[in-house]
């Protein structure tokens, strides 16, 4: 019997993950079919019930249920824990264990495929939404010397930083304002707002970038974001968007459903040609 897996959004329509999982199944040799299901605003939790009693061995989880695909789970992983969020159920046994691989998607891609240790740098997480929620506990547990999370609406910065479980990293941990970022670099800036989605840019002050610095937007499939041409203007060093963190939380939760870590690159560079 073939197994299925799902991601479950609204919208879905638009989602890479049949595709990107389709490939690694294939390379891997596993016998499993993905799709895309759309859930009713109102009606994830049945969305999943309907398909975990129709066969369904686990799925992955985008905007905007998140919150409740935590919520519906049983069991948790620890980086589930820290974000309070999940993209990754795996239905094991009688119940549903929650994963969250965003943070692991986007160091993955940051520390390997763009050559870019976060240990000891300034890095700054531009937003407070589901995004930064996800990878914030991963990037702290890197080390960097100084982590800010900057967002449009301050307190929810500063809410995201209290809220989550310290560690002893030495990391300097704050969360503010676009507007008191003036007068500071960095070395890694990571765009986890949706701005990018909309064609703007959030207003930023001239001198973000560090001498060799790295900007990513989480965005892809675009083309250049507001962000990233205004960061090539600032002098950041190199751009990235958000496609390698895409395949890589993908290739993090295919390894919790099927124990094997599928490669990456080629999904990557398949799903950038035209
Ligand atoms: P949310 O809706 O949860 O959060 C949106 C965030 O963006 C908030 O912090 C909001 O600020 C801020 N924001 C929105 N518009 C603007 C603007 N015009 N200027 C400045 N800030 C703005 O979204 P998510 O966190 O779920 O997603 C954020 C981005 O990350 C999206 O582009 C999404 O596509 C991308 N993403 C990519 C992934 C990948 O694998 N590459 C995975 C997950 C997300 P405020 O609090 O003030 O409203």
């Amino acid at each position: 019997m073939t197994d299925r897996y799902a991601v479950i959004g609204n919208p879905v329509a638009h989602s890479k993950s049949p595709q990107i999982h389709a490939a690694f199944a294939l390379e891997t040799a596993q016998d499993l079919h993905y799709e895309r299901l759309l859930a009713p605003l109102d009606g994830f939790a049945a969305t999943v019930q309907r398909f975990r009693s129709d066969g369904g061995r686990g799925c992955n989880v985008t905007v905007p249920f998140k919150l409740e695909a935590f919520c519906l789970a049983q069991a948790w992983s620890d980086r589930a824990r820290d974000a309070g969020a999940a993209n990754t159920l795996d239905f094991r046994g009688e119940g549903i264990f929650a994963d969250n691989t965003d943070g692991a998607g986007l160091l993955r891609d940051l520390m390997v495929n763009l050559g870019t240790p976060l240990q000891d740098k300034r890095v700054l997480l531009l937003g407070a939404g589901g995004a930064s929620q996800g990878v914030l506990g991963p990037l702290l547990e890197q080390r960097p010397a100084e982590l800010v999370v900057a967002n449009r609406t301050p307190h929810k910065a500063s809410q995201l930083v209290e809220k989550l479980p310290r560690r002893a990293t030495g990391t300097r941990l704050t969360g503010c304002g676009f507007g008191e970022l003036a007068g500071r670099n960095f070395e890694v800036v990571v765009n986890a707002t949706s701005s990018s989605l909309s064609d703007e840019l959030p207003p930023l002050p001239n001198g973000l970038f560090a001498e060799d610095s790295l900007a990513y937007d989480m965005m892809y499939g675009k083309g250049l974001s507001p962000f990233l041409r205004f960061a090539q203007m600032q002098g950041a060093t190199r751009c990235a968007d958000g496609l390698g963190m895409l395949v890589e939380q993908a290739a993090e939760s295919f390894l919790l459903w099927r124990g094997v870590r599928p490669s990456t690159r080629s999904v990557i560079d398949s799903l950038r040609s035209p």
